[in-house]
């Protein structure tokens, strides 16, 4: 497996900085797919080309096909063509150009430089109508040979394999994470597991570019192996990317090369999830001063991620996370350190089940339901709502689910299926309306309802928030009701 890139920009052999890889040395690696090698066949002034070759591990790689129950062979056609195994290699041997750091000459990282790519052997199912609409829309030129299978049988026909070639100018990162991202989505079948990390990875590597691309629903699917629930992941936090420059989560600053690195002039794209949004909208609210709220409790917390915002807001002095799950509390227990002696106060942890009228949940100011609803029956909802807005009575109740509508708007995620396997119903936004208008008719609150994320002009917004606020004098007197 193989790929080259040259350049001809003035003072080429800068190219070396930006990968961090010194002309005159041959680099190896040895990575879990195989022996790396990185080198140049020229390195002047004039003219620089970097060669990135990939000699897999056959034996191992079969290994792990058949550990992941894919069957494999030794006799692979693989080990001669890029796609995964390459990117994985990029991945291990570019990993601070990829992710737009360098130690020196940072000011050229964002420099557009003309390059030429070419890959010998590109497995591709699409065809050259592929490779060109996955490359073009980001500025590449695409030339294709396709070498006979065997010359000496015209009769025969082309190989499927691709001699692809690819010219443009474009910034050297940007250059390695379209390979990284494009050759495996290109060749369509990944052989490893993919999971949460490989989303992670496609957000990251992809980011504006991957998020803006005209193919992006399908290059998702085809990089996620067409799992909806990871796939709908990833395109929340691709749409999301413009709609906030903050997150919690911190780019992944390891460096495989070892030693300091500068962080490039041009910041990296941050792309929070909707979830994180969610949360925030959720905090907003709670937090605003007008509401006078002191006491929270976060029904179903799941792992904790509202609480730990919670937690964050010095106005909250009393915060209650409950959820069914016993394995799960004993985790965020851990994650939210409760032991330490300012939290232990005023975090409790329990465990319960929103179906039941529990007296533990009364006396709190306010309480929320992120994403909890659409994992329970729906038959069920109107104990929830008993529960909640009966008996716990809170001043507030602030409560989000998916907007169903909004699936339409991601083509990869597979008509008629929810975005988790664990939902029980997606609502689009006449249903979620009807039912927090009647929960809230019943139960005595006004209801007012928010779009959470960048909304859709046919399809609204990805996430749905309803906003409950007791209006019943005597109950919100005496924090009882019902
Ligand atoms: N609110 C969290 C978790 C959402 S996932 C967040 O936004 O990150 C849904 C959570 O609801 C899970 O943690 C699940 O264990 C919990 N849950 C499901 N059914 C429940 C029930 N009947 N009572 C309480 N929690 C429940």
């Amino acid at each position: 497996m193989f790929f080259s890139l040259a350049t001809t920009a003035p003072q080429a052999a800068d190219l070396g900085y930006l990968l961090q890889k010194h002309p005159e040395r041959v680099f190896r690696k040895s990575l879990s797919v195989g022996e790396a090698t990185v080198f140049y066949p020229e390195a002047t002034d004039d003219r620089c080309e970097v060669c990135l070759l990939l000699e897999p591990d056959s034996v191992k790689l079969a290994r792990d096909a058949m550990k992941h129950g894919n069957g494999g062979g030794y006799a692979d056609a693989k080990p001669y063509l890029a796609g995964s195994l390459l990117s994985v290699a990029i991945g291990r041997c570019f990993n601070s150009a990829l992710g737009g750091r360098a130690k020196e000459k940072t000011e050229r990282l964002t420099e557009d430089w003309p390059v030429t790519v070419s890959v010998p052997a590109l497995p591709c199912r699409g065809g050259p109508d592929a490779v060109r609409a996955a490359f073009e829309p980001l500025g590449y030129s695409c030339d294709f040979a396709a070498p006979p299978l065997d010359p000496e049988r015209p009769e025969w026909g082309d190989s499927a394999v691709h001699q692809v070639t690819l010219t443009g100018r474009q910034p050297i990162p940007a250059v390695l994470n379209h390979l990284a991202v494009l050759l495996p989505a290109l060749e369509g079948d990944r052989h490893h597991f993919i999971g949460d990390a490989e989303v992670e990875q496609l957000v990251r590597r992809g980011g504006e570019w991957l998020a803006e691309h005209p193919l992006r629903d399908k290059l998702v699917a085809f990089s996620l192996k067409r799992k909806p629930s990871l796939i709908a992941e990833a395109l929340e936090r691709l749409d999301a990317a413009f709609a906030d420059e903050s997150t919690e989560e911190e780019p992944d600053a390891s460096n495989e090369e070892g030693g300091e690195v500068a962080p490039a002039k041009q910041p990296r794209v941050r792309l929070p999830k909707l979830h994180t949004l969610r949360l925030d909208a959720i905090r907003d609210v709670l937090a605003e001063p007008a509401r006078g709220i002191s006491s929270v409790v976060d029904l179903g917390c799941g792992e904790g991620k509202l609480l730990r915002k919670l937690i964050a807001e010095p106005r909250f002095t009393r915060i209650l996370g409950m959820d069914v799950s016993a394995p799960q509390l004993a985790r965020t227990e851990e994650r939210l350190k409760l032991d330490r002696s300012d939290r232990r106060e005023r975090v409790t942890l329990i465990q319960g089940s929103l179906t039941l009228r529990d007296d533990r949940l009364s006396g709190f100011d306010a309480a929320a339901l992120c994403e909890v609803i659409e994992h329970l029956d729906p038959h069920r909802l109107d104990l929830v709502a008993a529960s909640v807005f009966g008996c716990a009575a809170p001043k507030v109740v602030v409560l989000t689910t998916p907007n169903r509508e909004y699936n339409a708007v991601w083509e990869a995620l597979p008509a008629g299926t929810f975005r988790h396997a664990d939902h029980r119903f997606e609502w689009d936004r006449a249903e979620f309306a009807a039912w927090t208008d009647a929960v809230a008719a019943r139960h005595r609150y006004a209801v007012e309802r928010r779009p959470v994320g960048e909304e859709h002009p046919d399809h609204g917004p990805p996430s749905q928030m309803a906003i409950f606020t007791k209006t019943s004098t005597r109950a919100a007197e005496t924090g009882e009701d019902g």
